[in-house]
């Protein structure tokens, strides 16, 4: 049998790698660096971490510890090396980013069926194949990608606006409401009178910025994205009135309290199909995370607001999962090529090496003769890959692993309980997941020396 092509060693394709090696068949995996360097990445490791050094949470009720407990499920093999070369960092999982490349670099380049070949490939090649290049991908092959998607499938900036739990609103002030009064009463309206309105503008032009990054600023795309879809904070800069005349703009939003128009109106819409979450229509905005968060706070109705998601503007390649990909991370219109990582539309370091194996797990069953699967929406790595491959929203962004995705427990449970009940819903649906996948059975992949190894 033909190797598989996996695209990128990155945190997705050296995962994917790994698991593909692991059930017994070649993988040769491409990585450009450092024959081709990215802007971000410093070494020519495998799996480099670009920025922050941490993994997220490691308590068994927030979503980074059951995300890990997921994957561990599932037989992640970066997780255990990132285990190894952690640092002190509290209820975190964080790692010294260098060991932790060098230690998943030996163990792709120890591995008897993994070929790592460094180059730039700048085609997908025919066959079974997974491409896992990530938020950098190489300028030819993103064209490739294009050719295969259609133009409007690969974007190269994220414009991501907040995104809000539902139940943390309050819908004694936020109310529901189609403009006009027309169709279904989809959106939430968040009513401002004038003062509130000139007090929320004073917030958002003093508030603190991201700067875009050097290698952002030079790319010639950007002068043209930034235009096309402005931060709410530059719109406001350029008139104190136009965030009433743009995204904010209150016509035929009669607020059912007054029976008339509020002086502006910021709607939200839904999120995903199961109506947890809500995003700030037209919101994009580069706010630092801390007053963003207090400025939305501020606004009527938002007091208590809980964010899955908040604004920013990055260099970004992802596809517009929903149109392109199913929920297996395999590419709609070919069977056995899949995608993984943060080209997915996923966010998130933990995040991205769960993409990397469930595309591993799912190419190994195409190999088999299987039909890939998807793991059940109540498991985070399930409702993140449900979410990308099927976000109603008609402007597809990136998001990361959440409860707020989750569907909601039944029967209810208080809030304050209900992170233990998602963390042992999880645990329950991904035992089921993996026994469905044959993975109990499955007999051990390496080679004694190479266990040993990791
Ligand atoms: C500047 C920056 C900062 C970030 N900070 C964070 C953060 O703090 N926390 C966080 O969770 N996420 C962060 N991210 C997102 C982060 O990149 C992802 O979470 C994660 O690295 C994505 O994993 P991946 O495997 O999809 O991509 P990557 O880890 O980037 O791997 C993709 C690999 O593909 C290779 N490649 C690209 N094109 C080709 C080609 N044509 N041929 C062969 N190889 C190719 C690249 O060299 C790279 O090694 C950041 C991203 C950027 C750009």
């Amino acid at each position: 049998m033909e190797a598989v092509a996996v695209i990128g060693a990155g945190l997705a394709g050296s995962e994917a790698a790994l698991q593909i090696a692991g059930a017994g068949f070649d993988v040769i995996l491409h990585e450009m660096r450092p024959v081709v360097q990215t802007a971000a990445h410093q070494t020519a490791h495998c799996a480099e971490l670009v920025c922050s050094n941490s993994l997220g949470s490691a308590l068994p009720d927030r979503a980074g510890g059951v995300l890990q407990a997921e994957l561990r499920v599932l037989g992640c093999q970066l997780l255990p090396l990132a285990e190894k070369n952690s640092v002190p960092a509290g209820a975190a999982l964080a790692v010294d980013r260098l060991l932790f490349g060098q230690a998943v670099t030996a163990a792709i380049e120890a591995h008897p069926r993994i070929e790592l070949r460094r180059g730039e490939l700048a085609a997908i090649p025919d066959g079974n194949c997974i491409v896992a290049s990530g938020p950098l991908t190489s300028a030819a092959l993103a064209m490739a990608i294009q050719r295969l998607t259609g133009t409007d499938h690969l974007a190269f900036f994220d414009a991501i606006a907040p995104v809000v739990v539902a139940d943390s609103l309050d819908l004694e002030v936020i109310f529901a409401g189609a403009r006009w009064g027309t169709g279904e009463p989809d959106y939430l309206n968040i009513p401002l009178t004038k003062a509130e309105y000139d007090t929320f503008v004073d917030g958002l032009l003093r508030a603190d910025k991201h700067e875009m990054k050097d290698f952002e600023a030079a790319d010639p795309r950007a002068k043209q994205f930034f235009e096309r879809c402005l931060p709410v904070e530059v719109l406001a800069a350029r008139g104190r009135e136009s965030l009433r005349f743009g995204p904010l703009r209150p016509v035929g939003l009669d607020d059912p309290r007054s029976g008339r128009w509020p002086w502006a109106v910021l709607q939200l819409r839904r999120e995903n199909a199961l109506g947890t979450l809500y995003n700030l229509v037209g919101f994009q905005t580069n706010l630092k995370y801390g007053p963003q968060q207090e400025l939305l706070r501020s606004l009527p109705g938002m007091q208590n607001a809980e964010f899955v998601r908040l604004g920013s503007m990055h260099r970004n390649t992802f596809l517009n999962s929903p149109q392109v990909l199913y929920s297996t991370l395999e590419f709609r219109r070919r069977p056995g090529l899949f995608f993984a990582g943060q080209i997915t539309g996923m966010e998130g370091y933990l995040g991205n090496i769960g993409s990397g194996l469930l595309a591993g797990l799912n190419m190994v069953q195409r190999l088999l003769g299987k039909e890939p699967a998807t793991p059940p929406r109540e498991t985070l790595l399930g409702a993140l890959t449900q979410h990308v491959a099927e976000s109603p929203s008609p402007n597809f962004q990136p998001m990361k692993a959440e409860f707020g995705l989750l569907p909601p427990l039944v029967p209810p449970v208080k809030k304050a309980l209900r992170r233990q009940a998602y963390a042992a819903r999880s645990a329950a649906e991904m035992a089921g997941f993996r026994h469905n996948l044959g993975l109990d059975t499955a007999s051990p992949a390496l080679p004694e020396d190479h266990a040993n190894h990791l």
